[in-house]
Parts: C-alpha cells; sequence; structure tokens
C-alpha cells in the first residue's frame, strides 16, 4: 500500500476519562516498552522500507504520558519508517499534565511541529465532571513553554454542553482559548457513547445531557465567536488561523490513503479500511508473537465510497466540488437521494454556489440528519 499520511496510535492514559471511547489502556506504563518493541516489529513487517510521507499524527491516548527516553525511541522509529518530507505537518496529541519541559525538546528535536491540547475547558468544576486530572492554569503555563521550546503551532481541543455547563462559561472558555494564541481551535460536543462510564451513569440518572437549545447555542457561539476572533470554520468542528488548518485531518475528510499503527488504528488504501486490535494487550501478543493484528477489514464497494464521500465533503465548509464528485463517482451527489437533496435545498440546509454543495449555516445544526439521509 502507498499512503502520504500515518497515524500512529499511542493508547496509555493515567487514568481513563469517563467519557472516553478511545483505545485507552489506563495506569499500565509498565506495558510502554513492549508497546514500542510491537510498534518497530508492526513498522518493520508492514512497510519493509522507509516510507516519507506528507504528514504524522501521534494520537491517542496521551502519547506524551511515554517517558522521556520512550518517546525518544517512538520518534526515532518513526524517523526511521515514516520520514516525514520537507514541509510536512509532523502533530502529536498532548495533555496538560505531564507535558514537562524536557519532553517538549524531545518532541521539537524529533521534527514534531505541531501540538495538538488536550485542553476541554477551563472551568475547574467542568474538568472535574469531564474526569479531568490538569487545572485550568495548568494549561496556560503549558503552553508558555511549547512556545519557548519551538513548538509554536498549538492547536486547542474543547468539549462544550458538559453537564452543569452554562452559555457563560463556555463564551468564557473560548475567550481563554482565543487569549492563548492557538493556531488552531477544535469544539466537540460531549457525547455519551455506549459502553463508557458516562453511558451506564446517564441510563442510571446520575448524569444528565445538556439541554438541546442550550447545545445548539454553545455552537452557534462558536460559530459566530472564533471566526471573528481570525479562526476561519473549515470543518464542522474545527476552526484555523489562515494557513493552519490540520493537513492530517484533510486526508481523512477527503477520503485519501492513510497508513495506520498501533492498537486500534485504522488505515485505508483507497478502496479497503482495515482496523488493529483494540486492546493494547492483544495487539501487542500478537505483534511480538508475528500473529495477526488486524481486527477488520471491510473493502468499500464503489456505492459506499460514493455515499461515504458526500459523508465527508459535507463535513468541509468548502463543500463538495459538483464536477469533481461527478468524474470520480460517475453519477451526481443528488443521484443518491434526489428527494431528499431537493429538499434540503429548499429547507436551506444545503446549499448550491460555485459548482459547489455544502451546509449552510443552518444546515450545520442538523448535519448528522443530512449526512444520514445520503448514507442509506
Ligand atoms: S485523556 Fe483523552 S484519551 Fe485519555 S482517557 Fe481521557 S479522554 Fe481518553
Amino acid at each position: 500500500m502507498s499512503a502520504n499520511a500515518a497515524y500512529i496510535h499511542v493508547p496509555f492514559c493515567v487514568h481513563k476519562c469517563g467519557y472516553c471511547d478511545f483505545t485507552v489502556i489506563a495506569g499500565r506504563d509498565d506495558l510502554a516498552d513492549a508497546y514500542l518493541e510491537a510498534l518497530e516489529l508492526e513498522l518493520k513487517s508492514e512497510l519493509r522500507e522507509p516510507h516519507p510521507v506528507e504528514t504524522l499524527f501521534i494520537g491517542g491516548g496521551t502519547p506524551t504520558q511515554l517517558a522521556v527516553a520512550q518517546l525518544t525511541r517512538l520518534l526515532e522509529l518513526l524517523a526511521t519508517w515514516l520520514p516525514l518530507r520537507n514541509g510536512g505537518e509532523f502533530s502529536v496529541e498532548a495533555n496538560p499534565t505531564g507535558l514537562t519541559p524536557e519532553k517538549m525538546n524531545v518532541l521539537y528535536e524529533g521534527g514534531v511541529n505541531r501540538v495538538s491540547l488536550g485542553v476541554q475547558s477551563f472551568q475547574q468544576q467542568e474538568l472535574k465532571v469531564l474526569e479531568r486530572d490538569h487545572n485550568p492554569d495548568d494549561v496556560t503555563r503549558v503552553v508558555a513553554e511549547l512556545k519557548s521550546a519551538g513548538l509554536t503551532n498549538v492547536a486547542i481541543d474543547l468539549i462544550y454542553a458538559i453537564p452543569g455547563q452554562s452559555l457563560e462559561h463556555w463564551k468564557e472558555n473560548i475567550a481563554a482559548t482565543v487569549a492563548l494564541n492557538p493556531t488552531h481551535v477544535s469544539t466537540y460536543g460531549l457525547t455519551f457513547e455506549r459502553g463508557t462510564k458516562f453511558w451506564s451513569r446517564l441510563q442510571h440518572g446520575d448524569l444528565s445531557r445538556a439541554d438541546d437549545e442550550l447545545e445548539r447555542s454553545m455552537y452557534a457561539w462558536a460559530m459566530d465567536e472564533l471566526p471573528r476572533q481570525g479562526f476561519g470554520q473549515y470543518e464542522l468542528s474545527n476552526y484555523a488561523l489562515p494557513g493552519r488548518e490540520c493537513r492530517h485531518n484533510r486526508v481523512y475528510w477527503n477520503a485519501e490513503p492513510y497508513f495506520g499503527f498501533g492498537p486500534g488504528a485504522a488505515a485505508f488504501d483507497g478502496t479497503k479500511r482495515t482496523t488493529r486490535h483494540r486492546s493494547t494487550t492483544t495487539w501487542i501478543r500478537n505483534t511480538l508473537a508475528g500473529q495477526p493484528t488486524l481486527s477488520d477489514e471491510e473493502t468499500l464497494t464503489s456505492e459506499v465510497r460514493a455515499r461515504e464521500a458526500v459523508m465527508l465533503g459535507l463535513r468541509q465548509t468548502a463543500g463538495i466540488s459538483l464536477s469533481d464528485y461527478e468524474s470520480t463517482h460517475g453519477h451526481s451527489v443528488r443521484d443518491l437521494n434526489p428527494v431528499c437533496y431537493d429538499q434540503f435545498l429548499e429547507m436551506e440546509w444545503l446549499a448550491q454556489s460555485n459548482g459547489h454543495v455544502q451546509l449552510t449555516r443552518e444546515g450545520r445544526f442538523v448535519a448528522d440528519t443530512v449526512m444520514s439521509e445520503f448514507l442509506v
């Protein structure tokens, strides 16, 4: 397989947050050396030779949970097997807790040029509800330290619709984020995924979802305020200063091929999507034993690819180029569901302009409803 982008999953976290649905193993840092050994084997056996890429993304979990020597080894492995091309983007996800200046130097020396910081909120009470282990002051200090370490391209992730969160607090969180001068801001509405602690707390009435209207107002505030502050909305949940859009995420949204390594990582070769074992211990055991590490493999039919392209294209504010779509898929977007397409245009949830179809501002509030009509 050939791809210009690679994702590497590092599953370690201190504690599993109640809402977290990622591939995570908490409190098992003792497995980190075995993880690195397995990762090296996986890179070697899949790639066979170094494969230069345009974008690298180390996500988690908490990649910066690795000790300094382990983080150094990880970056050395990637420099060997997935060297970044000149001008490439190299992102690492990090949490404020445990991100020491020494680790920042390791990241910088290892070629990382973008840090995506899991801030989530600047309110102590909201961080407590989310079970995050940092406090608001940590964020300010860590952002300043990152910049002095040369890591000036800092992205901040926020969560809204946290139980008990007011619109005022959400506005304060956005203002505090902007005050730190990041290059990129992601805002995600809290979800309650089946299998998480939050999901069962919801079932037991121990936690309640934010009111729909309140959640809508919070999303609306992000869509209004961040562009006012210079952060253009380029995707449903993502905003960036001009030229600072995440190139790696665009690979996903444009359905381009990407490699995926580590437990739970997905990869796509243009037609086939594969996912590795989500259990870190199974993934380590299988990899070290030379056993298969994939848990899922799906070859996408041309119809599925055409439908997914609509979902991914509508996520992006630029929308879908009607002519590109038609030449790639051999039919128009409308052909997938003419009744809904026309209805959404009439309702002004979709708009057509400059040869593109995109969600309107109103359409972004109901994006899931619109996209689901093209997925069936
Ligand atoms: S820090 Fe992030 S990845 Fe780790 S458990 Fe919490 S939400 Fe999940």
